[in-house]
């Protein structure tokens, strides 16, 4: 406990305020909030185990609409005390519960027990990052995993960032500082405040052809339009060709182009492919382009000591994108975004006379409003910096390792499986596979209707995707392992069940 300066523990909320009378209007802070938390986390708590064992298994059965009735039958009845008993048991019913080892379809985490208690301290603070009189140690707290993580990126101490609500926002950040300081510089104008020039070259963005869709939609925000990322071809790998980067940067030029951004992907969401990522930089350097590295989901390798060479030359990058709700088994939202160079984030900067004052600064009250997108936001930095400090990295590190053998497991059985066609080896923790009818004419449609009947009987949630390109014969089921405590023999059963309901599917006329 740190002492008030002035010897005084006085507070407005000593026992002189009294006891809030109803409990459905108590509040959670103050040192009557536990007292107040205890019974609605006792119903909680129970409803969740409840939910949970009424589910028996990685969703609900059923079809939408069954539960989508179901969700409006409990919403329609009379309100009262058991409101959250209620809703709560039906949320825990209703969930894809990615703790389940049959629910592997997306970077969906199973979130630590520990991660998720830290959270519920953030919610009954409910500190807010924009100012420091909302959130006093939350703003230091943030500062200083920042930096940590900064570290773990290999980013040297001038780097900088902010959370985010995930890759998409993170993403989008990139894209925005890139916008800012690559155009600004070719036409010697600030665009963040007039736009962009008439007489600019034609902006551009190169991602490769299985980038994040979040790229377009970040380029059509900032006004350059979705056509203006241009994709870049794959090699067999899913990773970008640099070759091919390297002459799509060349024919821009000669067209007379402004290439603002080369976004590289350090894991594919659907293959977990990295883009070669010094050759990328290389090449964004050689043009004057920003390197924005989507490590969203690949950042996680950062943790373990088998997997990091994997992203070796992410610290070349000006800014990346990563995501703690993915490989870091937080609840969401946990993004992080960071920059090599804090100067670099001046675009951004904005005073708010009500929250960032600039006598307030000169007098030593630190902001953080100028390094998000967003005004009011949470304190996600906390339960990642509890986590981090319970686990270590290398506890984190052991968690990805057990998931990437999981995914070598996963796609060993597919290979050993006479019906089951593997896509590639996994670089991450995610595959690619199919199940092969004896017609292979019908392989896209059986292979979409397998996945819905195991949602429809509550057995499995199983991720479909296409492989990039044109014509039927595309589609893939898709296993991304994130549960570090499932175990190689029921990532076998997965496997096994997926091919009895792909043998179901194709009896069908
Ligand atoms: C998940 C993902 C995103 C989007 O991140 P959100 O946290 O969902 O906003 C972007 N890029 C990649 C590579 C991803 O895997």
């Amino acid at each position: 406990m740190i002492p008030a300066v002035d010897g005084s523990a006085e507070s407005a909320l000593d026992p002189v305020v009294p006891q809030e009378a109803d409990p459905r209007t108590a509040l959670s802070g103050g040192v009557a909030g536990a007292a107040a938390l205890e019974p609605v986390l006792r119903v909680v708590l129970d409803a969740l185990a409840a939910g949970a064992a009424e589910r028996g298994g990685p969703l609900p059965a059923g079809r939408p609409a069954q539960l989508a009735a179901g969700v409006a039958r409990a919403l329609s009845q009379p309100g009262g005390d058991d409101a959250l008993h209620r809703l709560t048991t039906l949320l825990a019913y209703g969930s894809a519960d990615p703790a389940d080892p049959f629910c592997a379809a997306h970077l969906h985490c199973p979130p630590l027990a520990v991660a998720v208690a830290a959270d519920l301290a953030v919610s009954a603070l409910n500190p807010s990052q924009d100012s420091w009189d909302q959130a006093p140690a939350a703003t230091s707290l943030e500062t200083l995993l920042l930096e940590e993580l900064a570290r773990l990126v290999g980013y040297p101490a001038e780097a900088a960032g902010v959370l985010t609500s995930g890759g998409t926002e993170s993403n989008l950040m990139g894209l925005t500082l890139a916008r800012d300081r690559v155009m600004g510089e070719a036409t010697g104008q600030r665009i963040e405040t007039g736009g962009i020039p008439r007489n600019a070259p034609r902006p551009r963005i190169f991602a490769s052809a299985v980038a994040h869709f979040s790229v377009q939609r970040a380029a059509a925000l900032l006004g350059l339009g979705e056509d203006a990322v241009v994709p870049v071809p794959v090699d067999d790998g899913l990773r970008m060709d640099a070759g091919a980067l390297a002459r799509a940067l060349d024919e821009a030029a000669g067209r007379g182009e402004l290439p603002v951004a080369v976004v590289a992907t350090a894991g594919t969401t659907d293959t977990g492919a990295i883009d070669p990522l010094p050759a990328c930089a290389a090449l964004a350097r050689e043009h004057g382009a920003w390197l924005h590295v989507d490590a969203a989901y690949g950042g996680g390798a950062l943790l373990s000591d088998r997997l990091a060479p994997l992203v070796a030359g992410i610290e070349l990058a000006d800014s990346v994108s990563l995501d703690w709700h993915k490989l870091g088994w937080q609840p969401a939202a946990a993004g992080v975004f960071l920059v090599r160079r804090a100067e670099t984030y001046a675009s951004l900067a904005r005073r708010a006379a009500y929250l960032n004052p600039a006598d307030d600064e000169r007098a030593g009250y630190p902001s953080l409003l100028g390094l998000s997108l967003r005004t009011t936001r949470r304190a996600d930095a906390f339960k990642i910096a509890v986590t981090l400090r319970t686990l270590g990295r290398s506890g984190l590190g052991r968690l990805v390792d057990a998931c990437h053998d999981l995914a070598l497991a996963g796609a060993e059985a597919v290979r050993a499986h006479p019906r089951l066609e593997l896509h590639a080896d996994p670089v991450l923790t995610t595959f690619l596979f199919r199940y092969m009818p004896a017609d292979p004419e019908r392989a896209d449609r059986v292979n979409a209707g397998l996945r819905r009947r195991l949602l429809r009987e509550g057995r499995a949630v199983v991720g479909r995707t296409e492989l990039p390109g044109d014509g039927p014969g595309r589609v893939r089921l898709k296993l991304t392992l994130l549960n570090p405590h499932t175990t190689p023999e029921q990532v076998e059963r997965l496997i096994h069940t997926v091919a009895e309901e792909g043998a179901a599917e194709e009896e069908l006329p």
